[in-house]
């Protein structure tokens, strides 16, 4: 197989991979950065992105990916289309594989891969996708302004969105499978005990319908039971909190994670335990998951990197 060195290389393209390119590049890094199977990241699938700072009239997610992507390039980051399927770890440089087809030996690692957001796998949600079905209410539920919405799971994250909603719509229902939410005490008592929340226990998604966009969810009580009763609940929009999946499968055997698969880094940095392999953006936050929060870890993690190479007298 074809083996290409390089000083640094940066895998993934949401906000951290971008934003770690651009500040490379500055520091004649020479990156490369693999785009990987989703060039762009999350954003990609919102609308409008109101809460980057910089653009006060809010932004296309597609516009704003873009003009990353260009500003990394204007400084002469190598961008490029390919999925890191492989990684060795073990010794430095490091070794990725891209495609199958091709070695990449590195002397330093940022892993920007990001996580992607567990979707109930209807096909409604594809259907509405943009036009009223969102796994993120940070991005999107300024939208929905005195407007009715669900938020399906019952974890802290699906606490956490029905409370950030409850501030603007108008309405907020919870749909939860089983009879009590696993969400900590403290949020259940939170969501339990506001006005304008509902808690539906007991109660499954079937499907989505509206003739533009998202007008009402398709529900099932109690499935299985002798008294399943399925109807039909009016809502604008329909927000997914079931969980996240971080893109960190092919690191596993290298890094310490959590037991979703977060990679674990150092305090407040992003340095992982393998010298010179840095994490940053939403494959290493559970919490945040913002774009501009995993910018700024991605600016880190470049300039720990270049610290790490001008140690090693490397650049
Ligand atoms: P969790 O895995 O904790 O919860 C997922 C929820 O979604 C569960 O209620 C689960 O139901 C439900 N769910 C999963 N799949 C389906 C499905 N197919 N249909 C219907 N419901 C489904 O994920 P979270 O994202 O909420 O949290 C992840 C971790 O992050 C947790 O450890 C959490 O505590 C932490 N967190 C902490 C926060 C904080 O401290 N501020 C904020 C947000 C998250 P079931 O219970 O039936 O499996």
């Amino acid at each position: 197989m074809e083996i290409e060195k390089v000083k640094c290389l940066i895998i993934g393209s949401g906000p951290a991979g971008y934003t770690a390119a651009i500040y490379a590049a500055r520091s004649n890094m020479n990156p490369v950065l693999y785009e990987g199977l989703q060039p762009g990241g999350q954003l990609t699938t919102t609308t409008e992105v109101e809460n980057f700072p910089g653009y006060p009239e809010g932004i296309d997610g597609n516009q704003l990916m873009e003009d990353l992507r260009n500003q990394a390039k204007r400084f002469g980051a190598d961008v490029r289309f390919g999925l890191a399927s492989a990684t060795d770890l073990k010794k430095d440089p490091y070794q990725v594989t891209i495609d199958e087809e091709k070695i990449i030996e590195a002397q330093s690692i940022i892993i920007a891969t990001g996580a992607t957001a567990k979707y109930l796998g209807l096909d409604d949600e594809k259907k509405y996708a943009g036009m009223g079905v969102s796994a993120c209410a940070t991005c999107d539920g300024f939208f929905y302004k005195k407007k009715i919405v669900a938020v399906v799971g019952g974890g802290d994250t699906a606490c956490e969105e029905a409370m950030y909603l409850a501030g603007l719509a108008s309405k907020v229902y919870i749909l939860v499978r089983k009879s009590f939410l696993r969400a900590s005490k403290i949020m259940q008592e939170r969501v339990m005990n506001h006005e304008k929340i509902e808690v539906l226990f007991e109660h499954n998604v079937e499907g989505l319908y509206g003739e533009k966009g998202v007008e009402g969810v398709k529900l099932v009580k109690r499935k299985g039971e002798t008294d399943e009763t399925h109807y039909n609940l009016p809502i604008d929009g329909f927000f997914l909190a079931i969980g996240h999946k971080p893109n960190s499968d092919i690191f596993k055997p290298f890094l310490d994670m959590d037991k979703t698969g977060y990679i674990i880094t150092e305090g407040n940095t992003p340095r992982t335990k393998v010298p010179g392999v840095f994490a940053a953006g939403d494959v290493a936050d559970p919490h945040y998951r913002q774009a501009i929060t995993a910018a700024g870890s991605g600016c880190k993690a470049a300039i720990e990197a270049e610290r790490y190479l001008s140690e090693k007298g490397l650049l």
